[in-house]
């Protein structure tokens, strides 16, 4: 399958990783919109949120504890983040690999464009 993230799971593309264990990948945004720009991804290939199924919910559980985590681990727990998971093309999405972007470090505007 032709998937960037699928390649970057499997070191075929370089990426700077923050975390990994045996369900979970996490690693910076090459074009990072704040100090902390991190994207949290399932090893398993799911395209959008749109391609969940119920099985799929221990997994999601597991980006969204991971990026609250990695907040923490930031320092960024406390003041504050953003986390978003774009779907499809009115909200942006480019990637069909689900990822979690985990945003802070700074104030962030709200609503988003
Ligand atoms: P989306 O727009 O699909 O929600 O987010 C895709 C994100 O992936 C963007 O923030 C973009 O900067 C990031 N991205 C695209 N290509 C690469 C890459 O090769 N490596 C890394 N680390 N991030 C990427
Ligand atoms: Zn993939």
């Amino acid at each position: 399958m032709d998937c960037l993230f699928c390649k970057v799971i499997d070191r075929k593309i370089p990426a700077s990783i923050v975390y990994e264990d045996d369900h979970v990948l996490a690693f910076n945004d090459i074009n990072p919109q704040a100090p902390t720009h991190v994207l949290v991804v399932p090893k398993r290939h799911i395209a959008t949120l749109n391609d969940l199924e119920p099985g799929d919910d221990p997994t999601v559980g597991e980006l969204v504890r991971r990026a609250a985590a990695i907040a923490k681990e930031r320092g960024i727990w406390a003041g504050g983040f953003r986390t978003v998971f774009n779907t499809n093309s009115d909200a942006g999405q480019t990637v069909f690999h689900i990822h979690l972007h985990l945003l802070g470090g700074r104030s962030l505007k709200w609503p988003p464009g």
